[in-house]
């Protein structure tokens, strides 16, 4: 008998953290294991189907959670594939990523494999030196890109002429085209074609118990901020994606996601991809208006990445989601102004989250009774351990006033930070008082071979003047240990600590 093997255009695999056998086994399933795809990959998937190519997506996390004897190498050995392309946008799927793309050139030789995202973009010429398995990464935004390299595979031709491809051509030498290719609209995108993954209605489900969110809604493109840690602000997005500005959806298509997604699964909540500002206040409240009339029932996570969020916002909030399920987040990182006056310096005029309008966001949620999350950390950029006393005591005041009724939706959630590729302290730690531990992708990847998922955690690649990695670790241990209580009473599970 002669076995026909399923065969795929383009499979997309989203790697685990680390594929270590014994982490199957005995994985603690909390955020660290990475479980979301990014939202891109299912746009990027979707396009490609609608151009003919066969198209699939595996979540190798949420496959070893389903079966802790399920086996990539295996599962590869029944299907045929021209192009495989991995997910590399968070930087903690570093090593499990290049292990990935191992295995699938062990198994198939043939296929070509492309790496993409963020973090994969940041370190192109380092992952195309250092590691053989990886014959090309796509640079920023992929869709077109990627569409372009799968014809182009498919007839044998040159590859020079693909947009932010960078890649290794037949002499082995490393080429980098030109990064010209940004989306002008993402109206013409579908982001709910989950039909293309494997246990669709698992990942849901998992993504809900596992990272307290179950569906993360892209709203736009872009990000006209730049906060010190994060590799997603405008310079690193300029700099990795040769995006300029912000793009958002027109507030009816994300509607539409949403009625998509509600008619397939039971999702509790939505997770809006991009925060609030003040240039984008209208945005949002046309929107949350057209889910109102929509009467979905289903709650909304939201950020707050600029103030203020002034009152009538959360009037139209709690008008368009229930308390159940519901919550708006804001990340100042300290509550020390001098800080954030420090930071705006240096980086970002707007780093500036006064404590009257923190106070305000309080008085606000108790007022609408939703939940509003605040989030701190110890191991910022100039603080000292005087900073890090008085965000105790404003934690401490916070829990004693709000943190024993179920009625006080008012939470203090903190995190330790890793300092992703591109961000501001990433590309001048000097001018933050910072010490990068890790120099170049090969370190960073046995990096995150070596460190374990843990409840708590551990990914930390720096040390700041005032404070080492190992005390970063520990202070934001016992700061988490001290407002326990307010994760209780706000009825939220302990593991939604980890972002
Ligand atoms: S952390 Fe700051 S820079 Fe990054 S996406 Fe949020 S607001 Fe933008």
């Amino acid at each position: 008998m002669v076995l026909t093997l399923k065969n795929y255009d383009v499979l997309f695999i989203h790697p685990n953290r680390s594929l270590k056998p014994e982490y199957g086994k005995n994985a603690k399933f909390v955020r660290g294991s990475f479980i979301f795809i990014p939202m891109g990959v299912f746009a990027i998937a979707d396009f490609l189907e609608r151009e003919g190519f066969g198209v699939k997506i595996i979540n190798y996390p949420l496959e070893q959670y389903l079966n802790r004897n399920w086996n990539l190498a295996d599962f590869l050995k029944k299907i045929d594939f021209k192009v495989c392309g991995i997910d590399l946008h968070w930087i903690h799927n570093a090593h499990g990523a290049i292990s990935v793309a191992k295995i699938v050139k062990k198994v198939n030789p043939n296929a070509k494999v492309i790496l993409g995202g963020y973090s994969a973009s940041y370190y192109h010429n380092q992952i195309l030196k250092y590691y053989n398995d990886v014959d090309g990464i796509i640079r920023g935004e992929g869709e077109v890109p990627l569409l372009k390299y799968a014809q182009k595979v498919k007839k044998n031709q040159s590859l020079d002429s693909i947009p932010n491809l960078s890649y290794r051509d037949s002499s082995k030498h490393i080429k980098v085209n030109s990064l010209s290719y940004t989306a002008k609209t993402l109206d013409d995108l579908n982001f709910t074609n989950v039909s293309l993954l494997k246990n669709a209605k698992q990942y849901f489900e998992c993504s809900r118990q596992m990272m307290g969110i179950s569906f993360n809604l892209p709203v736009g493109r872009g990000c006209p901020f730049n906060c010190p840690y994060c590799g997603g602000g405008q310079r690193a997005q300029e700099c990795i994606s040769g995006r300029k500005e912000v793009i958002l959806r027109s507030p009816e298509k994300v509607v539409e996601d949403i009625s998509n997604i509600l008619n397939k699964f039971k999702i509790s909540s939505v997770f809006f991809g991009h925060g609030t500002y003040p240039a984008t206040l209208k945005y949002w409240e046309r929107l949350f208006g057209l889910i109102q009339k929509e009467n979905f029932d289903i709650g909304g996570d939201l950020e707050i990445w600029r103030l203020p969020f002034p009152k009538y916002m959360w009037l139209i909030f709690y008008k368009t989601f229930p308390r159940k399920d519901s919550s708006i987040s804001i990340s100042p990182r300290t509550m020390s102004n001098r800080v954030h006056q420090k930071i705006a310096k240096i980086c970002d005029p707007t780093f500036n989250f006064p404590k009257k309008q923190i106070n305000d966001l309080i008085k606000n949620a108790n007022l609408y009774q939703r939940t509003l999350r605040i989030w701190l950390t110890i191991g910022f950029p100039f603080q000292t351990h005087l900073d890090v006393q008085r965000d105790f005591i404003f934690a401490l005041k916070c829990q004693l006033k709000y943190g024993k009724s179920k009625s006080k939706p008012i939470t203090i959630m903190n995190e330790p930070y890793h300092i992703f590729p591109g961000s501001p302290a990433h590309e001048s730690p000097e001018k933050f008082g910072i010490k990068l531990i890790l120099n170049s992708f090969p370190q960073v990847s046995d990096f995150f071979k070596r460190t374990k998922i843990s409840f708590f955690y551990n990914a930390i690649n720096y040390d700041t003047d005032n404070f080492s990695k190992t005390s970063i670790r520990n202070a934001n241990k016992l700061f988490f240990l001290s407002t326990v209580l307010m994760h209780l009473t706000t009825g939220e599970k302990l593991k939604e600590r980890e972002k």
